[in-house]
């Protein structure tokens, strides 16, 4: 049990880079919740928390975390908030936190596209300065298979509208997300989107089924046919070969990942290449993965 100043609404999710990050859920849930591979939120149903509760809880914060560099806005996606619920949220924050590195959150493109240049220029300009993106695959066949409720195109339109305001992106795509079937397409077509959008952040998570194949298989619209750890860095590979970036801060260090891997690219590539040709050939071809205690 962990010591918490205020009351979360259980399960709370934060990225790895957000570990040191005052969490303030100013939602509750995912405004889409129907991704195939999710169960992040299922137990949720999604609620915009009101300013009137948000406000004494960043205060609670702000007194107990003195001194904390960042601030992440939990749940799902905090960003589909409109601009005009979210910069009041914001303001506060900077009132009471004082002078603050970042502003975070979680955000879908449809939530970047729904708001005007000039609003995510304000709300960059007030600190909300990364936004972490799962687009999961660049393949359209897939995001459609996975009921993502984005396309190849919708997801480079957002991540460039983010871009173009000055707010930076961390890229989440998930390696093993179409089994075997859908595994070239995925890692090319992945490996064609952040060649497009060149984001600073780019992270890659593998594939887990907390409740199992049969359970995944029921929401996922395609076949699916698992793949061993070999195909998984196989598929990694092929898609970090076909990266062509400047200063990506990459990195694969979640729990659910068999290898981790960090890394500048596409300055790193090789190296990365190597790391995974050596994991390639020393695993035993016939090992699957096992999913992991936690998303
Ligand atoms: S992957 Fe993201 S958008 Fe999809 S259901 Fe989960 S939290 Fe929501």
């Amino acid at each position: 049990m962990f010591f918490t100043p205020i009351e979360y609404d259980e399960p709370v999710f934060r990225p790895p880079g957000e570990a040191r990050s005052a969490i303030l859920q100013t939602t509750l849930g995912c405004s889409w919740n129907q991704c195939a591979f999710c169960e992040m939120y299922t137990s949720k149903k999604f609620k915009a928390r009101s300013f009137e509760e948000l406000k004494p809880e960043i205060e609670t914060l702000s007194k107990v975390y003195k001194g904390v560099k960042k601030v992440f806005l939990a749940d799902g996606n905090a960003f589909v908030l409109s601009a005009g619920k979210l910069i009041p949220i914001v303001n506060e924050i900077n009132n009471q936190f004082g002078k603050l590195q970042r502003i975070s959150s979680y955000a879908l493109p449809k939530d970047i596209l729904n708001k005007s240049e000039s609003e995510l220029k304000e709300l960059r300009n007030l600190g909300l300065k990364l936004l972490y993106i799962g687009i999961e695959t660049g393949d359209d066949e897939l995001l459609k298979l996975i009921n993502k409720g984005e396309t190849f195109n919708s997801t480079i339109d957002g991540i460039q509208k983010a871009h173009n305001a000055g707010i930076e992106t961390s890229i989440m795509i998930i390696n093993g997300l179409g089994g075997k079937k859908y595994s070239e397409k995925h890692a090319l077509k992945s490996a064609e989107i952040i060649n497009k959008v060149n984001p600073k952040f780019l992270s890659t998570l593998t594939l887990s089924m907390p409740y199992g194949q049969d359970h995944f298989q029921k929401r996922f619209n395609g076949e699916f046919q698992q793949q061993t750890i070999v195909e998984l860095f196989e598929e990694l590979k092929l898609f970090i070969g076909n990266l062509e970036v400047e200063n990506v801060i990459y990195r694969s260090n979640h729990v659910s990942n068999n290898l981790p891997l960090q890394g500048t690219l596409s300055k790193d590539k090789n190296q990365l290449i190597e790391s995974l040709q050596y994991a390639i050939e020393n695993t035993p071809e016939n090992k699957y993965p096992s999913a992991p205690m936690f998303l």
